[in-house]
């Protein structure tokens, strides 16, 4: 091998022309914030064009291109295609906004490009002070231990891995579950997001052992129901490892009792464990402090900051309520990781004596400077402007003559229909799925949908930190003209 021609001639990434380069950097900077500023004269959707999905099959390019190139490509073909979350009129899935600052931190993050996992460097710090925030604003006593993860999936996942190894004094690192004698079960409502029985898989439960429980008329679990399963499971020879509360239902924001469901956990040694994902953020909130304190009683909660804290993608966290459990679930020692008493190597624990990963970014920077730039008080101000626009979309829709409610609004979760007493409900249903999709393709508004009993619902989930009162008004004028138009047209 000769290898002594390529030293002779050493590369790098770094630009050839650092002057051009910063100036075409300061022009992508620029159309971001130009995005952002005028988001709400664009369209909320628009279809991606054939020309942008021919682009994304073109092989892997040999030679590298202009930069000011890409860029242009860039603005054509991907820019103006976005998904639309960052515009006012956006309350589909449950997609939180982002801010301006929070892409400038993404940035300097990126320039720092550190590895917040291990070692004496700023970020650690940093990032441990994200998560004090978090328990903070939960409730949680500040030895809780807490890890910022990719979102609310993986701060499940985290959490009922927790509980699981805490079930089994963790012989299961050593042992696997096989050894672990009695078959594990897991309670949840109905309702649950479907990451939560995704991570009863993953951990080794098995779907046919998490118990989907009933739920009343508002969506929430059927405590009763919960009950009755648990007894017939623990006289059954089960053994009952975790029940998961929803604070938030993703369909309709349903909150589960979790004072009794916080109460059994304890008579019966059970991890408590609660979804949060949005919802837990409503607890900031004087309205729903009170209802929500209980989350302070979990073992581990899971909720986004890329949701109901509206912080670009990608950011979720799971705080544990008992650390020293947290950490026997993942630490561990290589040779290569280890601490020392000066240098780089002597910082706080490494993270991923906390985590399943090992190399994670410096997402709690945009946490971190957002937090700051608009003070914790600015963001329950907003989650409680949410819930007071779900609430005032749900009167003008009961105010209504042709649009009716499926359920009652309990947090920022709106589902509603169109409603017509001479079409059956296969019609009804076909009707409400040609308004959402119309109002999309129009590009009025990007609510989605869901079925609820049976009934086909157009669903907002409001989220959004850029939304108006008149973007409601405007939506439900628009949703009964599409409504009124298609039964003329049939
Ligand atoms: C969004 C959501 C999840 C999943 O969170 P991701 O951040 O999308 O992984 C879990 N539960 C509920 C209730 C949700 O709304």
């Amino acid at each position: 091998m000769d290898f002594n021609s390529i030293l002779k001639e050493e590369q790098n990434l770094d630009p050839q022309n650092w002057e051009e380069s910063r100036a075409q950097a300061h022009r992508m900077l620029d159309e971001a914030f130009d995005l952002m500023q005028n988001v709400h004269k664009h369209p909320v959707w628009q279809k991606v064009p054939d020309s942008t999905k021919e682009l994304a099959k073109k092989n892997i390019p040999k030679e590298g291109q202009a930069l000011s190139e890409i860029y242009d490509e860039f603005s054509k073909h991907i820019f103006p295609y976005v998904k639309g979350n960052i515009h006012p009129r956006f309350w589909a899935y449950v997609q939180g906004t982002g801010t301006p600052t929070a892409v400038v931190a993404d940035m300097l993050a990126s320039a720092m490009n550190s590895n917040v996992t291990i070692g004496e460097h700023s970020a650690m710090y940093i990032d441990e002070q994200v998560i004090n925030w978090c328990k903070e604003m939960m409730g949680f006593a500040p030895e809780a231990s807490g890890m910022l993860v990719s979102g609310g999936s993986m701060a499940n996942i985290t959490g009922l891995i927790v509980g699981r190894n805490f079930k089994t004094n963790s012989t299961i690192r050593q042992k696997g579950m096989k050894a672990h004698n009695k078959q594990m079960t897991i309670y949840c409502s109905t309702e649950t997001h479907s990451c939560v029985l995704k991570g009863g898989e993953i951990i080794g439960i098995g779907s046919d052992f998490i118990r989907k429980i009933e739920v009343n008329k508002d969506f929430s679990m059927n405590i009763e129901k919960l009950k009755e399963t648990l007894a017939l499971d623990i006289e059954n020879g089960y053994e009952p490892m975790c029940i998961i509360a929803n604070v938030g239902t993703v369909n309709t924001g349903a909150i589960d009792d979790i004072d009794a469901i916080n109460a059994i956990c304890k008579a019966h040694d059970i991890w408590f464990h609660i979804d949060g994902a949005f919802g837990a953020l409503a607890k900031l909130t004087p309205e729903y402090k009170d209802k929500l304190k209980a989350i302070e009683q979990s073992d581990s909660i899971a909720f986004d900051l890329h949701k109901w804290m509206y912080m670009p993608y990608e950011v979720g966290c799971v705080l544990i309520r008992n650390k020293d459990v947290h950490r026997s679930t993942f630490g561990l020692n290589p040779s290569y990781l280890m601490a020392h008493e000066k240098g780089l190597a002597a910082g706080p624990d490494p993270l991923n004596n906390y985590a399943i990963e090992l190399s994670r970014g410096f997402k709690a920077l945009k946490v971190w400077m957002c937090i700051k730039e608009h003070g914790y008080a600015k963001f329950r101000g907003l989650i409680r402007q949410n819930i007071a626009q779900a609430f005032y979309l749900e009167s003008l829709i009961r105010d209504s003559k042709e649009l009716e409610m499926i359920v009652p609004v309990t947090m920022n979760v709106v589902c509603y229909r169109f409603y017509d007493s001479i079409l059956d409900e296969e019609q009804l249903n076909n009707l409400n799925k040609e308004i959402l999709m119309e109002l999309q393709e129009r590009a009025i508004a990007s609510p989605s949908s869901t079925i609820l009993n049976g009934k086909y619902c157009i669903r907002c989930a409001i989220v959004n930190h850029r939304s108006t009162k008149a973007d409601f008004e405007d939506l439900v004028k628009q949703s009964i003209g599409i409504g009124k138009e298609i039964l003329k047209d049939q």
